[in-house]
């Protein structure tokens, strides 16, 4: 049977949009990822009265209940309080709990204040979930037919509870885990994609969706295990997305660009070096996300200054007078010249106008150049990030010199 389940989030800081509600979207995930339906994400502020009532409604018509936050010692925390008026029973003083409360107290040195002690007050009837990571307890109590499990709102302590006590808990009682895996491309867009996988057709159980994550975008196939052949559906389905797709994804899963890139240029035993202006080590921060990224990244120039383009990269001026920093010139030379002073196997660069101003009528906002020097050639190429916005153009120039590195990399094969 699909389980489904409420996810409640509990704090004015939410309804306020002043704490972003990541718990939700990571209990989602995991929730989804165990065949649990989830038919509502909601948020409530911190009212007593309101929370009651979401509490009361929330087991009419699912198996799970989730809720994060406001377990907290302070006044405006009153979740114990709302769901022992849901239910209507008292609130009891948890011994074990307040055991628990006391000996973490002891065991970071601190006193006990007597705020901490309404922690251990659960509605009657619940359970005591022990935090492994923090003061708060966790309860978890029957609501209609709907088995609710109460964790604190900090992140870290809701994910450490959760996994002790809830997805365990799942796992055991017959989750069934969807199949799903994800193709990530760059400078692919979504409608693009969209028109090369629309004739797909997919087998019974399997789902496809879009994600755009910038400056990527990333196709999720989905299969539902409960469907006779499930694996085989599935994986056929795969490798029709695989071939329609080709060596635009760069990778699946848990592949990201700069990893993809990573694996490409040590296959090869190649070096990298940038030179940026416009993205000013945007690109040297992803492929420094990789560990052990300085096997094959050299290093970087930032010369958003036109006078370290000259200085440093050795740009001639008159090529800067005559093309502008932003041009095809400019960009080979500055990969020519990254490459030379660290002697990288490739220099590439980037230079380009990432507004909101500094464009013109022949250089919009958005234009950017790219210069790769390879061992036996320069490439360039431009590019005009359709649409505006500083950060925008800056996130999608960056991750395009790598795309573009990559991508020519497959074809210069081993060396
Ligand atoms: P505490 O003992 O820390 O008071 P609590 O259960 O009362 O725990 P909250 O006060 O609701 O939890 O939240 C504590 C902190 O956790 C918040 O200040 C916020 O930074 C973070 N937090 C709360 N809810 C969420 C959420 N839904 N998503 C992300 N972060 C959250
Ligand atoms: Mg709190």
């Amino acid at each position: 049977m699909t389980r489904r389940a409420r996810i409640l989030a509990q704090g004015d800081e939410i309804v306020t949009g002043a704490t972003l509600d990541t718990n939700s979207a990571w209990l989602a995930e995991r929730l989804w990822m165990r065949g649990v339906r989830v038919l509502e994400i909601s948020a409530v502020p911190d009212d007593l009265e309101l929370l009651a009532q979401q509490v009361a409604e929330a087991g009419r018509d699912c198996e799970l209940i989730v809720s994060g936050g406001g377990l907290g010692p302070t006044t405006d925390d009153c979740t114990a309080e709302a769901v022992a008026k849901a239910l209507g029973v008292p609130l009891v003083e948890s011994p074990e709990g307040l055991e628990q409360i006391r000996a973490r107290f002891q065991r970071i040195g601190r006193p006990m204040g007597p705020s901490n002690r309404k922690q251990a007050l659960l509605p009657e009837g619940s359970t005591l979930l022990e935090n492994p990571v923090g003061t708060a307890p966790g309860f978890a109590v029957p609501i209609g037919q709907a088995r609710a499990f109460f964790f604190p709102g900090v992140p870290r302590e809701l994910k450490a509870m959760a996994e002790q006590h809830l997805l365990g808990w799942l796992d055991r009682t017959g989750a069934v885990p969807m199949l799903r895996r994800r193709f990530h491309v760059s400078g692919v867009g979504e409608s693009a994609l969209q028109d090369r996988l629309q004739s797909l057709v997919l087998p019974e159980g399997v789902r496809i969706g879009y994600k755009t994550w910038l400056p990527y975008n990333s196709i999720l196939l989905y299969g539902d295990r409960s469907v006779a052949d499930a694996e085989q559906h599935f994986e056929r389905a795969s490798a029709e997305v695989r071939i329609r797709l080709g060596e635009d994804v760069f990778g699946e899963d848990d592949t990201t660009l700069p990893k993809a890139l990573g694996v490409a240029l040590r296959e090869r035993g190649l070096t990298l070096a940038l030179a940026e202006s416009c993205t000013a080590g945007g690109a040297c921060a992803l492929v420094t996300e990789i560990a052990g990224s300085s096997a094959w990244f050299r290093g970087g120039v930032v010369s958003y200054a036109d006078a370290i383009k000259t200085e440093v990269l050795g740009v001639p001026e008159q090529v800067l007078a005559e093309h502008g920093a932003v041009s095809e010139p400019c960009a080979r030379a500055m990969a020519e010249g990254v490459r030379r002073i660290t002697q990288a196997d490739i220099g590439v660069s980037i230079t380009g106008i990432a507004g909101p101003d500094g464009g013109s009528a022949e250089k919009p906002v958005g234009t950017v150049c790219f210069g790769m020097a390879l061992p036996t050639q320069t490439l360039s190429r431009t590019t005009l990030f359709g649409l505006p916005g500083r950060d925008r153009v800056r996130a999608l120039a960056a991750a395009a010199a790598l795309e573009w590195t990559r991508r020519r990399l497959l074809h210069l094969g081993e060396p």
